[in-house]
């Protein structure tokens, strides 16, 4: 019997480990620039907690983890993609 172990990464804010099919990833491609959930290059996972999105820090944390400086521009749409990944059945969306 073949036991597929699940590929484990630390949240780059909480640092809990958290199997990587349930992280958001954030990578520095080297042709393509930023890019989420592929490219080839230095990685950063974020997990799927509201607290992770909203850490005022989660910045200078993502810039530290890619060891690059965040455009503003990329901010923007980090901002958006993560959005879309928090889930609020409250809500309704
Ligand atoms: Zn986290």
């Amino acid at each position: 019997m073949i036991q597929h172990n699940p590929v484990m990464r630390i949240c780059i804010a909480c640092k809990k480990t958290f199997d990587r099919k349930n992280l958001l990833k954030i990578t520095k491609d080297h042709k393509k620039g930023i890019t989420f959930q592929n490219g080839m290059g230095r990685s950063a996972y974020i997990c799927t907690s509201k607290e992770c999105h909203s850490d005022s820090k989660i910045k200078k944390k993502l810039q530290k983890a890619l060891k690059t400086n965040l455009e503003p521009e990329f901010i923007d749409i980090f901002e958006k993609e993560i959005a879309s990944y928090n889930y609020y059945p409250d809500k309704g969306i």
